[in-house]
């Protein structure tokens, strides 16, 4: 393949539009309503001007896409990474909206994105940054117009920011306006673990149905940021698995025998990366995915699965906690081969799950315990899962086409009753 023709087929805009396409196709839909929901409703471009620590200004660009609201509100992280683009937040900002569908949550679909490296910027720099992205975006977003929350490389200090100057933007307190805050400034409890918990929950759902036992089984983990770390902690807590493998952007460590969270978690803190953790073997992010396995779960980035390395993917079931790990191609082969996918729109909709529950809570001013929302969302995960089970066992498509099919129909469905189509 030319290098142009792979740099276009991976895409992730072109990958979620022609996973749309196939969905459109196989609903029947009518033309208005595909090239509706195959394109963002809107989006902005902006400049992001900061003072850095050294006296001088550099000019950040950033994105906000707002992808549908149909269903409800915009809603979906931002992203602060070197190698963001307008079609990677174009991409997510779909797949928000198929998420929050698959879920039927009263949302739909949106996403932001600085090009900034985060490691290279001090705290008060990224203060600066994450306050300047809000002074560009604050007119567009809103609790009932667009909710950002954290992605690769925010976290709740940021969204702490960011609401700050929202708040001293409009005069007043909005804390809706933003999910993923500190519990101590509107937050959800459960909301740090929720994107791991819900995957988990139908890791759970997925042995079920297919009659695996997981206990003592071994799993790995690719990405070891939010999604991933506490994948290994609630693994082990919540499925009895045996994390044998987990990897950063550094490169990966391998022990048959198990690795223990603390201390791995403890490693990366104090080293930078998972890498050198004492009594394993270094293994490479590629050689991790092929790993013997019962439970993959691609924590990282977009495009990791492809046509190329499908075929030696050993896991029975591929828990996607990243977004838009999986190409088309891959998909294929891994549902020819019997590899159980939860896609990822499903696997890891327990962020915004825990998000939309914030929302709930930060509008009545009242706040729930773990429990209610570990319950909460798992109730919510077990039915998103089975509505795509039972979707996929009915049509005999694999279990992304599945999604988009239940995901696809509620949107059109809203935007048809809207009168838009
Ligand atoms: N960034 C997360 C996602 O991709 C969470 C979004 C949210 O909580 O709104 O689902």
């Amino acid at each position: 393949m030319s290098e142009k023709k792979q740099a276009t087929d991976l895409n992730p805009f072109t990958i979620a539009q022609r996973q749309f396409n196939e969905a459109a196709d196989f609903l029947g839909l009518d033309e208005a309503t595909r090239e509706l929901l195959r394109w963002p409703m809107r989006e902005f471009h902006f400049q992001i001007p900061v003072r850095m620590d050294d006296g001088s200004v550099r000019i950040f660009k950033g994105f906000r896409v707002q992808y549908n609201d149909a269903r409800g509100p915009a809603k979906g992280g931002i992203r602060f990474h070197p190698e963001e683009t307008i079609d990677t937040v174009r991409a997510l900002a779909a797949w928000m909206t198929w998420k929050t569908a698959v879920m039927n949550l009263p949302l739909g679909g949106g996403k932001g994105g600085v090009i900034c490296n985060p490691k290279e910027l001090s705290e008060r720099e990224l203060e600066r940054l994450s306050r300047g992205y809000i002074r560009r975006v604050a007119r567009f977003i809103g609790a009932n117009i667009d909710v950002p929350a954290p992605d690769v490389y925010t976290n709740p200090q940021i969204m702490a920011w960011m609401m700050d100057e929202y708040d001293t933007i409009v005069g007043r307190q909005e804390p809706g306006v933003i999910t993923g805050k500190p519990v101590e400034l509107g937050g959800s409890k459960g909301r740090i673990d929720a994107t791991a918990r819900g995957g988990i929950y139908t890791v759970r759902e997925a042995a079920k149905v297919l009659g695996l036992d997981l206990k003592g089984q071994p799993a790995a983990i690719q990405g070891y940021g939010n999604a991933g770390s506490f994948a290994h902690k609630l693994a082990v807590e919540l499925l009895g698995m045996k994390v044998v493998a987990v990897s950063d952007s550094k490169g990966g460590i391998y022990n048959p025998d198990g690795l223990d969270y603390e201390q791995v978690l403890e490693h990366k803190k104090r080293t930078g990366s998972v890498v050198g953790f004492p009594g394993t073997t270094p293994i490479s992010n590629e050689e991790l995915l092929e790993l013997p396995v019962t439970v993959l779960f691609p924590s990282a980035l977009e495009n990791v699965i492809t046509g190329e390395n499908a075929g030696r993917i050993k896991a029975k079931i591929v828990a996607e906690l990243a977004n838009g790990p999986t190409t088309p191609e891959a998909d294929l082969i891994l549902h020819e081969r019997g590899v159980f996918v939860i896609p990822d729109f499903l696997c890891n909709a327990g962020g915004v799950t825990v998000s939309y529950f914030e929302q709930v809570q930060d509008a009545m001013n009242y706040y729930w315990s773990e429990e209610e929302v570990y319950q909460r969302l798992d109730e919510k995960m077990t039915q998103a899962f089975h509505d795509v089970y039972e979707r996929a066992k009915e049509t005999g498509v694999h279990n992304r086409l599945a999604a988009y099919l239940v995901a696809v129909e509620r949107v059109a469905k809203a935007a048809k009753l809207r009168g838009w189509v």
